[in-house]
């Protein structure tokens, strides 16, 4: 698994190739849905999550009202107490949390409302989502973030 301290270097080493590969391949990768979710499932069955979590710590993730019900049930707060301790609304008049690193990381990386957590947080890295085409270049993006995401877009460009 690669280091996520390593990516930025990594990242704007390659991402120029990636946009191109795209540009030039962009109905391929349209029907590339099978083998891009084939290639997250095995990379994410080789990937500790927990030696890294580097996504909790530096990406906000949107937090929807059903999120918030779900969570304030499971921590048994009211929605408002809940929104008033951890939450802000941001530019996109989106909740997101006040702070990050997240307030539920903890040391040893584990999310202590991991089965209640966000959706974004569920979905993330978003690599087998349907249509992926459409999330290629968020993906570039998000490789500076996610060892997931690099290793997809890397996967995606030698073998499409
Ligand atoms: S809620 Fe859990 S999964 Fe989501 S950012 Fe916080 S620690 Fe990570
Ligand atoms: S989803 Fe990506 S960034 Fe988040 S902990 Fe796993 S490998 Fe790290």
């Amino acid at each position: 698994m690669i280091d996520y301290k390593e990516l930025p270097f990594l990242v704007n080493k390659n991402q120029s190739a990636w946009i191109r590969f795209f540009k030039k391949n962009k109905k391929k990768i349209e029907n590339a849905d099978v083998f891009i979710h084939d290639l997250h499932h095995a990379i994410v069955a080789k990937t500790d999550c927990l030696s890294c979590g580097n996504c909790c710590r530096s990406l906000g993730p949107r937090i929807t009202n059903k999120d918030i019900e779900r969570i304030a049930k499971s921590l048994r707060m009211k929605g408002a107490d809940f929104i008033s301790k951890y939450l802000v609304i941001d530019e996109d008049n989106d909740f997101i949390f006040k702070s990050m690193p997240c307030p539920f990381l903890g040391a040893d990386n584990f999310c202590a409302i991991y089965d209640v957590r966000p959706k974004a947080c569920s979905e993330y890295p978003h690599t087998d989502r349907k249509k992926f085409y459409q999330l290629y270049m968020l993906s570039v993006k998000n490789a500076s973030t996610c060892p997931i995401v690099y290793e997809v877009l890397e996967g995606i460009n030698k073998a499409v």
